[in-house]
């Protein structure tokens, strides 16, 4: 089993030194919320995740959660973990204290989503679509609905989930068949089959909160006609009591490649009872609240996965010992295999990506909470644009990476590796989820370079270009040779981007053949973007700290010099549009 030490050092790094956003911090709700009480909060976050959920990533894999006589089990050891779990309050660690939430910033629960991720994803699933589930209910229920399910939900005494997929209908929603049928007392009866439902039955809850998209007899065809239900596992009664089953069964659960103790399922709707949530045919633009808020999270699902990842690899390196390095300086046997330059390398490489990714992820957290709570209009959008430009990019950026870093951590542990005995292969199955779930990561870049890079406020890709540009302006001497060298990477992405924006009015294929490409390049800046912020600290305490900023100075170094070139090769490798690509036959 890996093991597995949250990152503390570096998460209150950055909750104390890149909390730098102003409108952040003009956010009255989060006054309170100093860097003590964030080090208890998370101090406490690392022991349920280091002894208590660690070890369920295992029981998970090896017992995967099952139907047995029309009931889904989930793995042993978790209902126990899960009764501690909510107990001690950490499902509800970012919910609205209105509701019995903790009322924390995503600044804070977004290391907690980290260290769950790393610890056990599957596990994790079932209280992030419960929150998932809250969030698109805190926005678009009225107040009554969310007086009526929220507080369980918060508890976690009920859970959540997100019905999307049916058998046809993935990336596609506009082809959903599911149907909702109005009946006089203004409730819906809702007919049809979804599939791939993350926590879509289980034992851990009593009673689960299904958010389902169907199409109402009246409505039209295609994405316009969609909207959005709440469907009760079983009814809940006036009095907030559970009430009569609902028309839901379970007719299956998956047998998966990784997450396996996350209960995915097929579940069957027979004239179930549903309640319409918002406007009629506006339950796309409603579900995707969640689906918004969600993709970031699969996005540190990611990270966390790669930071186990990296700490087992780190550990093994300065374990094993094979061969002799070209500066050996044992005269019989064989170095650690921490000494050799591709070892090294593969660590740095890891280790470079990681805290410039969690640094960017906090980068979005602050502007994620500005673009929900500040009272600002004009500020409030202009955050809004900024999440909505990098959702795309945290989600499929973190999880690609992700695999490459888990399939190198595999590498690095040779045949121990590929056997079950370390359990780096789970790392590497349990991720391999993530670049497909919540949007494949495909869609994802098709999604920024067709929808994100502008809308009707104006160039949301040039106002970010602008603000990295002016943010990594620095005074420091030092920081500048790097901003010097980010400089450049800006201007390609500059010339990307107006590719990109010319190619779109005459050759969308062309386009859409470098969407991928494009996501890349503009997620290899921004992670250079934050890792220019870490400079700018590490030099200024320099003193304070050496140790600490020692090491960031060098695995920035590293980055500079090894990762970020790739998003040179990105553009380079896309401007040569796709007539080759889609004149090819396929025989
Ligand atoms: C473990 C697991 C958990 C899941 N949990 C949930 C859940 O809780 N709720 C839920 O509703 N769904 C869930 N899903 C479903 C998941 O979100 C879908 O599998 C995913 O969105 C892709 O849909 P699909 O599988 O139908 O693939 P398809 O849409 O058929 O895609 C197949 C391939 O075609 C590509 N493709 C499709 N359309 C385009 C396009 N327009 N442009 C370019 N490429 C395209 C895709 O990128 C992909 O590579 C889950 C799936 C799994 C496996």
């Amino acid at each position: 089993m890996p093991s597995y030490t949250a990152p503390l050092d570096d998460m209150l790094f950055l909750f104390e030194k890149l909390r730098d956003n102003k409108n952040y911090n003009e956010l009255e709700k989060y006054n309170e919320v100093n860097l003590d009480l964030v080090k208890d909060i998370l101090e406490e976050a690392a022991k349920i995740n280091q002894n208590l959920l660690l070890p369920l990533a295992l029981a998970g894999d090896e017992n995967p959660a099952k139907l047995e006589n029309g009931v889904v089990r989930t793995p042993p050891g978790y209902k126990e973990a899960y009764q501690k779990y909510i107990e001690d309050g950490w499902i509800s660690l970012s919910c609205d204290p209105k509701y019995g939430g903790q009322g924390m910033p995503k600044t804070v629960s977004a290391f907690f989503d980290e260290m769950l991720s790393s610890t056990s994803l599957s596990f994790k699933l079932y209280s992030e679509l419960t929150i998932g589930a809250y969030n698109c209910l805190l926005h678009h229920a009225s107040d009554e609905t969310k007086d009526k399910y929220l507080p369980k939900m918060v508890e976690g005494k009920w859970s959540g989930t997100m019905c999307l997929t049916e058998p046809v209908c993935g990336t596609d929603l506009g082809m959903l068949k599911t149907k909702a049928v109005e009946q006089t007392d203004g409730t819906f009866k809702i007919f049809g089959q979804k599939i791939f439902i993350t926590s879509g039955d289980h034992d851990l809850t009593e009673n689960i909160i299904h958010l389902v998209i169907a199409r109402a007899s009246d409505s039209p065809p295609g994405t316009k006609g969609i909207s959005l239900f709440l469907v009760p596992k079983f009814i809940v009664n006036e009095d907030g009591s559970i009430g009569a089953r609902n028309g839901i069964s379970t007719g299956s659960v998956e047998h998966k490649m990784g997450i396996k103790g996350s209960a995915t399922c097929v579940l069957n709707f027979d004239e179930a009872t549903g309640y319409l949530i918002g406007t009629k045919n506006k339950g796309l633009n409603q579900m995707f609240t969640m689906m918004n808020l969600e993709r970031i999270l699969v996005g540190i699902q990611g990270l966390g996965i790669s930071e186990i990842a990296y700490q087992n690899s780190l550990t093994y390196a300065k374990e094993r010992k094979q061969g002799k390095t070209n500066n050996t300086k044992s005269t019989n046997g064989a170095d650690f295999i921490i000494e050799h330059a591709d070892i090294r390398k593969s660590l740095l490489n890891m280790k470079s990506i990681i805290e410039g990714e969690r640094a960017l992820c906090f980068w979005l957290s602050q502007q994620t909470e500005v673009s929900l709570n500040h009272p600002d209009e004009q500020v409030k959008q202009e955050a809004s644009d900024y999440v909505s430009l990098m959702t795309p990019v945290v989600k499929s950026l973190f999880t690609d990476l992700a695999m490459e870093i888990t399939s190198d951590a595999m590498q690095i542990h040779g045949g121990y590796g590929f056997t079950k005995d370390q359990g780096i292969e789970q790392l590497y199955r349990d991720n391999r989820i993530t670049p497909i779930y919540e949007g494949t990561n495909s869609v994802q870049a098709a999604d920024l370079v067709f929808r994100k890079l502008s809308n009707k406020n104006g160039n949301i890709i040039k106002k970010f270009l602008e603000m990295v540009k002016s943010e990594c302006d620095s005074k420091n001497e030092k920081v500048r040779s790097y901003s010097k060298e980010l400089n450049y990477y800006l201007d390609i992405l500059h010339k990307f981007t107006g590719w990109i924006e010319d190619k779109t009015k005459i050759e969308k294929d062309d386009v859409s053949a470098a969407a991928n490409d494009y996501l890349k390049t503009l997620g290899y800046v921004s992670i250079g973007y934050s890792w220019i912020k870490i400079l700018e600290v590490s030099f200024s305490d320099y003193e304070t700290n050496k140790e600490f900023y020692e090491d960031k100075i060098n695995t920035a170094k590293f980055y500079f010099d090894k990762v970020l070139p790739r998003a040179e090769f990105h553009y380079k490798s896309a401007i040569s549009g796709s007539s080759n690509i889609m004149n090819f036959k396929f025989n």
